[in-house]
């Protein structure tokens, strides 16, 4: 494939089918830098991940990277933010991973891609000075990936790091996989403005329709949720289960109250989980029926929780949960909810997937006031890091990651935001370290 500034390393291009992956034993990954802080969290993260490749095979494997652009430096090289390339590019490596994104949030007309000010003219950034980095503002790169490719399913691991201070006394206990549906339900975007003209062609059809009344004067959001984007999470969600071994997935939804939206999610969930997984699943009804309570041995457990009660229960029982399936608002805040759980977003990883093609992703923003000073925590990326060579089945290099991260926490040896929350706890031996020094700290632990 002929590209225009991607420059292809020699390597081995990544083969699916059906889903599988076939990786050589040189893959060409996508490499993403990110805005702000990307620039300093990346090459960390790429060092850990090389370190950790050497060491686990021994100089048999190595990743050949192959820089891709968005954001700052799309609008570089390209003059976008956003270029079609980058797009292309990541389609055709099939994996990827990339730091964080401007993303602008106000009303003005421009954003600085450097450090985020927004403003409402081109040219020159009012606040940083710089004049290479303004930009018309534009919809979040990231929301655009996840449409261009139909990453339909937002894949967050949390799991919590012994010496992380964590407000939640069970926080040693987590440990599960948040799968939420990227495309369908109130994220799909048809929300419509009061008194337009579609909200009130839909306050009048509910009327005409149904007998029912909706104030005139109301805004109108559509949350569809489809056979179609239920199954195929739920599915990816069972694959990750069967191939990790995890004893099982729950179905979260809010069916007592949205019983054809919620409720068939969760309808929908147990039937594909009846139809293709039929031999590996079984319900807890099926469970006190015919096994008395105990699980019978390579089966996993269907279950459904009401949406209210998982985030009572995430806290209370969080052990329970190994694979949560959840639709997309529900989703949203459940993987907020529960990162906060074991400490904090600093350390929570994430990826985007469709079947495939998978990008792997930091999780926080672009933090632009520590731009180039090596003082971020690049766990986040580090730990996507990791989430990618499981993916690959590249499970030496990526438990010799999370044995030297562990490690590292243990011995307090953090960035600062972590740091300051161990002072805080009454710890006397901690060394606040940079970002480039925890990714040392980490590699001297493997
Ligand atoms: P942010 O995540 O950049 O920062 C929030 C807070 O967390 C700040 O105090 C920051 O200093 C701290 N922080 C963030 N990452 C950290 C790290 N790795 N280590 C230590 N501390 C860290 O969120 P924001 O300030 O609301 O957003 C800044 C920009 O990033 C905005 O343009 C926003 O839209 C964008 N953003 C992008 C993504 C993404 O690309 N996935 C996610 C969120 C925000």
């Amino acid at each position: 494939m002929q590209f225009k500034e991607v420059q292809v390393p020699e390597g081995d291009l990544i083969q699916s089918e059906n889903g599988k992956l076939t990786i050589g034993d040189r893959p060409i990954i996508g490499v993403l830098r990110g805005d702000g802080i990307g620039t300093d969290i990346t090459p960390v993260m790429q060092k850990v991940v090389n370190t950790a490749v050497e060491k686990a095979f021994g100089g048999r494997r190595a990743i050949a990277w192959c820089p891709l652009y968005a954001g700052l430096e799309g609008l570089r090289r390209y003059g976008s933010e956003f270029p079609d390339e980058t797009v292309e590019a990541i389609r055709y490596l099939r994996i990827a991973i990339k730091g964080p994104f401007t993303t602008p949030i106000g009303e003005e007309t421009h954003v600085c891609l450097h450090c985020a000010h927004q403003q409402d003219k081109p040219g020159k950034c009012e606040k940083c000075g710089k004049d290479d980095g303004v930009c018309e503002r534009f919809r979040s790169i990231n929301v655009r990936f996840r449409q261009h490719l139909e990453l339909f399913a937002c894949v967050r691991p949390i799991r919590y790091f012994a010496g992380v201070p964590a407000p939640n006394k069970y926080a040693d206990k987590v440990n599960f996989v948040i799968f939420r549906e990227n495309t369908e339900d109130v994220y799909a975007g048809y929300d419509f403005e009061n008194g337009s003209d579609t909200a009130r062609a839909i306050i009048d059809l509910i009327k005409q329709r149904e007998g029912r009344e909706i104030r005139s004067d109301s805004g109108i959001g559509v949350k569809p949720i489809s056979v179609f984007g239920t199954k195929r999470i739920v599915r990816k969600a069972l694959q990750w289960a069967v191939a990790q071994n995890l004893p099982s997935v729950t179905l979260v939804h809010k069916g007592n109250i949205m019983k054809f939206t919620e409720g068939s999610f969760c309808k929908w969930g147990y039937e594909l989980a009846q139809e293709e997984f039929g031999d590996r699943t079984i319900t807890e009804k099926a469970l006190w029926d015919d096994f008395d309570g105990k699980m019978p041995g390579g089966k996993i457990l269907m279950k459904d929780r009401i949406a209210d009660s998982i985030f009572q229960q995430i806290q209370t029982r969080p052990d329970e949960y190994s694979v949560l399936a959840l639709p997309n608002l529900n989703g949203d805040y459940l993987s907020d909810a529960a990162i906060a759980l074991v400490g904090g977003l600093g350390l929570g990883p994430g990826a985007n997937m469709s079947d495939d093609v998978a990008l792997f992703e930091a999780t926080h923003g672009t933090a632009p006031k520590y731009t180039g000073m090596d003082k971020v925590n690049p766990g986040s990326l580090i730990l996507s890091a990791v989430m990618m060579l499981n993916h690959m089945g590249w499970y030496e290099a990526a438990d010799l990651i999370l044995r030297g991260m562990e490690r590292s926490i243990q011995d307090a040896h953090v960035t600062y935001d972590l740091a300051r929350l161990m002072v805080r706890d009454g710890r006397s031996d901690v060394s606040e370290v940079s970002c480039s020094g925890f990714g040392e700290a980490i590699i001297q632990r493997m």
